[in-house]
């Protein structure tokens, strides 16, 4: 995988050593932000090679501002799949490829039944496996973040509060999460002020996440 020239750069948009991704931001120095600043994701309608998500992101500045990622990097290059970076290893000696390592350990894990991301589908009753790009809001509050997942499975939307390990980091599943006691309509949530408010007045169950149950 190659890193993606969205208009027209082709600058690396996530760095595995940081887990974040870069953006510009309008005030000055690129910013790195990890995932669980993001705001909002939404397809790009007519890119679909590759697939590219329209994103806002909460920026260390202090606004919000849009951003572009190609649906590789937000769903593989966190697994190392786009790392285009090598370290030296001090077992071997050797310089080794970052994204070989990375990608090597992702596939033993997933193939364990382990999966990089995970959330509790409402509509189903059950956990379910996911990517980042199956997120459409989040919303940070104290010490957790509120999101809306669109289930890969079922399409329904189900919010749920997580930490931000659970979002930024792959493979930290968090065991419990809370789950907003009623299913989103596809279309109901529109624009990040209107899930914050959803949020503001959800109840929560807690539900367990350990996708073998
Ligand atoms: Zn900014
Ligand atoms: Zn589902």
């Amino acid at each position: 995988m190659t890193a993606s020239g969205i208009g027209g750069t082709t600058r690396e948009v996530y760095d595995p050593l940081t887990t974040t991704y870069s953006f510009a931001c309008p005030h000055g120095r690129r910013a790195q932000v990890p995932l669980s600043s993001f705001r909002q994701l939404e397809l790009l309608p007519g890119a679909s090679h590759p697939a590219v998500y329209r994103v806002v992101f909460g920026c260390r500045c202090g606004e919000e501002h849009p951003g572009l990622v190609s649906h590789d990097d937000l769903d593989w290059a966190p697994l190392g799949a786009a790392a285009g970076v090598s370290f030296h290893n001090l077992m071997t000696a050797r310089e080794s490829s970052l994204a070989a390592e990375l990608t090597d350990l992702a596939a033993t894990r997933i193939g364990a039944g382990e999966w990089p991301w995970s959330f509790f589908c409402l509509l189903e009753g059950r956990p379910r496996p996911m990517t980042p790009s199956a997120l459409t809001f989040l919303a940070p509050g104290q010490g957790s973040v509120g999101i809306a997942v669109r289930c890969p499975s079922c399409s329904a939307v189900s919010v749920n509060l997580v930490t931000r390990q659970h979002v930024d980091l792959p493979f930290w599943n968090d065991a419990r999460v809370g789950v907003v006691d009623h299913v989103f309509p596809a279309d109901a949530l529109r624009v990040v002020e209107e899930f914050r408010a959803e949020l503001a007045s959800a109840r929560f169950d807690e539900k367990r996440l350990d996708l073998e149950g």
